[in-house]
C-alpha cells in the first residue's frame, strides 16, 4: 500500500502589495463609479480581441501571435474587474493563467474529449442534463462574462452566443415537471447569472411551481469574475423564490476580494447558502498553501470550500491538468491542518457518465471484524476496537411438566 504523504510549504515572506493593471483600466476605459458598479458595463467593455487587450496590458510580438492563433479555436473574454486583479509585475499570475490563451491549448487533442462527461447522452431534453437519480442540470445560455481556459464546455464556446429561447424552456420545464424523482435543479450554463433578472424570476417562478422540486441552486462564477452582478434586483428574486442556494467558483486566494465579499453578503442576507468549487489547476492552485489560504479566505468571507475538482479530460486544457495524487496530497496536507469545515472534498469526474468518485489519503491501515489499524493527520497509528452487537444468549428450554 503506498501512502502519500503532503508536506506543507513554508508561506513565502510577506511582500508589499503587487501593483495590478487596475489604474490603467481606469485610465484608458475612465469608467465613472457608477459604471464600474454596474455589470452591464463590464459586460459591454470586456476584453476579447488583441487590439482591446494591448491598450491596457503591453503584448509582445509573439503574445499577439499567440492570442490571434489560439483565440480562432478558442476565443477569450476578461471583464475589466477580472484584469483589474493581474499583478503587473507578474507572468505566472493566477488570475492571468486562468483567462489568457496560451499555444497549449492547441496540444493533446488525441489524449482529450471534446465533451469527456458526456452530457449529450444523459440530456433528455435539449439543455437538461438528468444523470444522478434525484438531481438534473438546466443549462439556460452558453454565455459566460470570463472564458475559463480550463472550462470544460470549451466545446460550446464556438457555437455562436445564444440563451434558451422560452419553447426550450418550457421543454425543460415539462421534463422536470413530469419527473416526479428530481427533487434538486442546478441552473447553470455558460453562466446563468448572465440572463437578466426578469428572465431568471420567469425560471424561479416557473420552477417554484413544481411542488417536489425541492433544492433550486444556481452554478455561476460572477462573484468571483464579476461581482457586482449580484445586485439588489438578483437578491430580492433569490429571496422571493427562495430557498436558493448558490455554488461559485473561486479558484484562488487573489480572486477573494472586497467586492467578492460584498457579493457573498448581500447573497447570505437574502438566504442563499454560497459554496464554492475549485478546479485544481498546474501552477496555478496546485500547492496545500495555496489551497489552504484559499480555503481560510472564504471561510472569513463565510462561503464554504464544497470540491475539490481534479480536472476533466477536455480538448484544450491538459496543460491546466496535475496528476491525480496532487489532489490527494493536498487534502492531506490540510485534513487536520485546518478546521475540517475549511477542507472540500477532493472528487474526480470520470468520463463517460460515471459521476463524481471522491478520492482521499488512506487513514486505514487495515480492517477486521474486530479492530481497525487507522493512521492520523500527523502520520501516527492508532488502533481502533471495532464494535461489533453482543451475541443474543441461548437460554435453556424449559418444559412446563
Ligand atoms: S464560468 Fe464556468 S462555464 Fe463559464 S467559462 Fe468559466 S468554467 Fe466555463
Amino acid at each position: 500500500m503506498t501512502t502519500i504523504t503532503a508536506e506543507i510549504e513554508e508561506p513565502p515572506s510577506e511582500r508589499p502589495p503587487a501593483s495590478t493593471f487596475r489604474e490603467r483600466i481606469w485610465e484608458v476605459l475612465k469608467p465613472t463609479q457608477e459604471q464600474w458598479d454596474d455589470w452591464k458595463w463590464h459586460f459591454r467593455n470586456r476584453f476579447n480581441t488583441v487590439d482591446k487587450l494591448a491598450r491596457v496590458m503591453p503584448l509582445t510580438e509573439m503574445q499577439r501571435k499567440q492570442l490571434q492563433l489560439v483565440s480562432g479555436k478558442y476565443p477569450f473574454s476578461i471583464t475589466p474587474y477580472y484584469l483589474s486583479l493581474v499583478r503587473k509585475d507578474d507572468p505566472t499570475d493566477p488570475i492571468l493563467a486562468q483567462s489568457l490563451p496560451s499555444f497549449d491549448e492547441l496540444l493533446h487533442a488525441e489524449i482529450t474529449q471534446e465533451d469527456p462527461l458526456h452530457e449529450k447522452d444523459d440530456s433528455p431534453v435539449v439543455g437538461l442534463v438528468h444523470r444522478y437519480p434525484d438531481r438534473a442540470l438546466f443549462v439556460i445560455t452558453d454565455i459566460c462574462p470570463l472564458l475559463c481556459r480550463h472550462c470544460t464546455r470549451k466545446r460550446e464556446w464556438d457555437g455562436g452566443w445564444w440563451i434558451r429561447q422560452k419553447p426550450q424552456l418550457e421543454a425543460g420545464i415539462a421534463y422536470l415537471r413530469r419527473t416526479p424523482a428530481i427533487r434538486d435543479v442546478i441552473i447553470s450554463g455558460g453562466d446563468p447569472l448572465t440572463v437578466d433578472n426578469d428572465g431568471l424570476e420567469w425560471i424561479l417562478q416557473q420552477l417554484r411551481s413544481i411542488p417536489h422540486l425541492e433544492m433550486i441552486r444556481f452554478g455561476t462564477r460572477f462573484p468571483v469574475v464579476l461581482p457586482q452582478r449580484i445586485d439588489e434586483g438578483f437578491t430580492r428574486i433569490c429571496d422571493k423564490y427562495g430557498p436558493i442556494w448558490l455554488n461559485t467558483h473561486f479558484n484562488h486566494p487573489n480572486e477573494v476580494t472586497p467586492e467578492a465579499g460584498r457579493a457573498v453578503r448581500e447573497l447570505l442576507r437574502a438566504g442563499v447558502p454560497v459554496n464554492n468549487q475549485t478546479v485544481l489547476l498546474r501552477g496555478i492552485n496546485d500547492t496545500v498553501e495555496t489551497q489552504l489560504k484559499l480555503s481560510h479566505e472564504l471561510l472569513k468571507n463565510r462561503v464554504r470550500p464544497y470540491y475539490l475538482f481534479h480536472a476533466d479530460e477536455v480538448r484544450g486544457t491538459e496543460h491546466l491538468r496535475t496528476p491525480v495524487e496532487t489532489g490527494i496530497k493536498i487534502i492531506e496536507g490540510m485534513r487536520g491542518h485546518t478546521s475540517g469545515l475549511g477542507v472540500p472534498t477532493f472528487v474526480v469526474d470520470v468520463p463517460g457518465g460515471g459521476g463524481k468518485i471522491p478520492l482521499q489519503p488512506n487513514y486505514v491501515l487495515s480492517w477486521t471484524e474486530d479492530e481497525m489499524m487507522l493512521r492520523n493527520y500527523a502520520g501516527r497509528i492508532f488502533h481502533y476496537r471495532n464494535p461489533r452487537p453482543a451475541k443474543a444468549k441461548q437460554l435453556p428450554v424449559v418444559v412446563a411438566a
